[in-house]
């Protein structure tokens, strides 16, 4: 009996040792292996991300970066690995290539991205980012910037930054897959529609029905549509929830309204606590779209939250903004070296 005991207690510590030295290995080798295939990651990001000082941190917004950033960094490496298992990005580095931006606009602020977020970027990312003028976007509502690279698709559409009256987005096709058939309302750009047909039939797959219910509109359209709600409720009040024409991201053929039946495929802040819109909010970025009107940033976006207003990225850049929880006008703010601080929409 003593024996057996004896017996059962080493065998018992053998696995013990076996399964604590296995693990350790993995994360050493296979998971350092897989960071070092990442160009900008700097090898102390953890200090790094510690030690760092944001500038404006007296401020209450940037107190959620910095909380943001100490949960960034736990993840670290299950993020890594996220970003790595991307499938649709070279679909985005095609269209990007074929669309042609502008050339050799700067170095990419990616250090200064790292030391923020705590989150390291993706070669990929850094490689569709690289045509991209940040400094041709504008930040100030009352002399708002006209839209010069109008088919990129990293254009910043918002209340600073509009189009110009005759624009018209290139490849406009309608999804398989939307609630009302493809109608006029329901096109986006053709890189934007087959991602957005992947997430839907994904969504499906999980049981979720999730439709684009109001995606491409026309300037006019937008004309129209913001005058008869500013005949209701004023200027002011409908610039918070709708767009002056020229100004609203629809314009782009990038993004889209989606609804579910639990909904009635109606718009509602609610539907970011049903299981439709709890899952496009966790997985729209793995099919390169973001929730880009997100909670408590309404004075960085200008929009109140839409957990239902999607926009399509592109698969590296969507992934980053989910990660870090960074918003579009964030996002270009820390590429231009500017403080969070300096793009807050003050009344
Ligand atoms: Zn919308």
């Amino acid at each position: 009996m003593k024996n057996k005991v004896i017996l059962l207690s080493t065998f018992l510590l053998v696995v013990i040792v076996t399964v604590t030295l296995g693990g350790f290995l993995y994360r050493y080798f296979y998971i350092d292996k897989k960071s070092n295939q990442f160009d900008n990651i700097n090898t102390n990001t953890k200090e790094n991300a510690d030690s760092k000082t944001i500038k404006s941190s007296e401020t209450t917004d940037s107190k959620t970066f910095s909380e943001k950033s100490d949960k960034v960094n736990q993840e670290g490496d299950n993020r890594i690995l996220d970003i790595e298992s991307n499938q649709h990005a070279d679909k985005t580095s095609e269209e990007s290539i074929e669309e042609g931006t502008n050339s050799d606009m700067g170095s990419l602020q990616s250090d200064k991205m790292l030391e923020f977020t705590g989150v390291p970027w993706s070669q990929k990312l850094e490689d569709e980012l690289k045509n991209v003028d940040f400094d041709s976007f504008g930040f100030s509502l009352e002399d708002p910037t006209l839209i010069s690279d109008v088919n990129s698709l990293f254009v910043l559409v918002n209340k600073a930054n509009y189009f110009p009256d005759e624009f018209v987005p290139i490849n406009l096709v309608s999804p398989k897959t939307t609630y009302m058939g493809g109608g006029d309302r329901n096109r986006l750009r053709k890189v934007a529609a087959d991602a957005l047909d992947e997430l839907v039939l994904e969504a499906e797959k999980n049981g979720l029905n999730i439709k684009s219910v109001s995606a491409y509109r026309s300037i006019d359209y937008q004309s129209g549509l913001f005058n008869s709600y500013a005949a209701k409720d004023g200027v002011e009040k409908a610039n918070k929830y709708s767009s002056k024409p020229g100004h609203s991201e629809h314009h782009t053929g990038l993004c889209t309204d989606v609804s579910s039946p639990v909904m009635g495929f109606g718009l509602d802040q609610s539907y970011g606590n049903t299981k439709e819109g709890i899952w496009l909010a966790n997985n729209a970025h793995r099919f390169g779209f973001v929730i880009r009107y997100i909670k408590d940033k309404e004075l960085i976006t200008g929009y109140t939250y839409e957990p239902w207003h999607i926009r399509y990225f592109g698969i590296p850049l969507a992934s980053y903004l989910y990660e870090t929880e960074l918003t579009y006008e964030e996002f270009i703010a820390l590429q231009r070296g500017m403080d969070i601080e300096e793009i807050i929409i003050k009344n």
